[in-house]
């Protein structure tokens, strides 16, 4: 299966009193796109860890509904992923035929 690229997951968290991002997790470096790198795939984003994000999930509402900030995210990694599986030659498609 081909990678399309890395997303960094709870890449910071976001406090639900002030707003400030508070990096939980070393990111310094930005673990995702150094990843990216050894890997030789494109990064595609990072998704911060929001605790509204968490409750609104357990009841099964998706974070792009109510929030801006979180759809502009997601669309863009979607924008991404879809440059790169227009970029790819479909696998297992048998070019020689
Ligand atoms: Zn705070």
């Amino acid at each position: 299966m081909p990678v399309l690229g890395i997303v960094e997951n709870m890449s910071g968290f976001i406090c639900p009193h002030c707003g400030q991002t508070v990096d939980i997790f070393k990111r310094g470096g930005g673990g995702g796109e150094k990843a990216a790198e050894a890997y030789g795939v494109p990064f595609l984003g990072r998704i911060p860890l929001v605790a509204e994000l968490v409750e609104k999930s357990d009841q099964g509402i998706p974070a792009v509904v109510y929030s801006e900030e979180m759809r502009k995210i997601f669309d863009e990694i979607a924008r991404k992923v879809r440059e790169q599986v227009e970029k790819k030659p479909h696998s297992g498609t048998d070019s020689s035929m």
